[in-house]
């Protein structure tokens, strides 16, 4: 350990992004000092929670707490008997598996645990492109679509979690894709994310030249989700992370759909003037997940420190 670390005041995070596709783990205090990190595919809960742990225990200095940020739908009711669990979903194998608890269980160390994107939203608020903004958005756009939001300050966690993924959206003009979501076929999320893509052409998503009409069908939706988002949160920034969003053109065609859509209603300078930097790009890039789940160690950590005995 470097003398840097032993003196260091600031406690060791531990943070877990847990995804379908993969997770991601990494242990330090923030973005400028990750003392360890690993990648890896998601295998069946035993193995991947396994390896997550074995992760963590391998380093000389167990993290002071742990932050979980899952892919969902996932309970974070503190008061459900499956409070941190993964709930129904259609990943097999995934359904109501008990990730907090395994990895509480394992490592004992307090757990925050969210949603991936509940996660991201804070990483970015934190350290990223939404320092200094209470009201904030992070959307992803990649195996699936999700969305977190911040409002004064606060997580939005309602009844079961925020799914902007699934929100409902008009069908571009000549679009008579089905759409792939299990559940809904064509809403956002089975109209727009990666696998939508790659169904729709026969191809995959990164493969697509950038004027291949994939574009303007994905900015069609994307610019709609942001408009209506926009409308029902009233954000001060929207952050539109994930692997199709590395198509760094879609920023500037969802930005110019968003103001058309809206035709001027909102007339914010935001909105207006400032579009370019109201609609951007995750300022942690792909770590904004993992590093978000280090704030919610921290939260864990926090939460532990002010409360009363029992
Ligand atoms: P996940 O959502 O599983 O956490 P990602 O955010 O990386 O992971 O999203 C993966 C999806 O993004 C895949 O469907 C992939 O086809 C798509 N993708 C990755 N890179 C690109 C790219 N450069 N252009 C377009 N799509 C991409
Ligand atoms: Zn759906």
């Amino acid at each position: 350990m470097s003398a840097k670390s032993a003196n260091d005041p600031r406690p060791l995070l531990g943070g877990i992004e847990a995804g379908g596709t993969k997770f991601v783990c990494a242990i330090g205090t923030g973005p400028e000092d990750i003392r360890a990190e690993e990648r890896f595919e998601t295998a069946t809960p035993e193995v991947t929670l396994q390896r997550a742990a074995d992760f963590f225990r391998r380093h000389p200095r167990l993290p002071e707490a742990i932050g979980i940020g899952a892919f969902g739908p996932a309970d974070l009711d503190p008061d459900s008997p499956t409070y941190g669990h993964i709930t129904s979903t259609p990943k097999t194998g995934w359904d109501y598996v008990d990730i907090a608890g395994y990895l509480q269980r394992y490592l004992d160390v307090p757990v925050g645990f969210d949603t991936d994107v509940n996660a991201a939203v804070l990483g970015e608020h934190t350290w990223g492109a939404g320092q200094g903004l209470g009201n904030l958005l992070y959307l992803t756009i990649g195996t699936g679509i999700g969305g977190g939001a911040l409002l004064n300050g606060v997580l939005v966690r309602g009844l079961l979690h925020p799914e902007m993924g699934h929100l409902i959206v008009p069908r571009a003009p000549g679009d008579e894709f089905g759409g792939v979501c299990p559940y809904h076929g064509a809403c956002l999320e089975g109209l727009a994310t990666g696998p939508a893509i790659a169904a729709r052409w026969g191809r995959s998503a990164q493969s697509l030249p950038r004027d291949h009409a994939a574009w303007g069908f994905e900015a069609h939706y994307l610019g709609i989700a942001v408009t209506n988002l926009i409308l029902a949160f009233s954000p001060e920034r929207i952050i539109l992370g994930g692997g199709v969003m590395q198509q760094r053109h879609l920023f500037a065609a969802i930005r110019n759909n968003v103001q058309t859509n809206l035709n001027g209603y909102l007339g914010h300078p935001y909105l207006t003037r400032s579009i370019n930097s109201y609609i951007v790009p995750p300022g942690l890039g792909s770590r904004a997940g993992v590093l978000g789940a280090m704030v919610l160690a921290q939260n864990a950590l926090d939460q532990r420190s002010t409360r009363p005995e029992p």
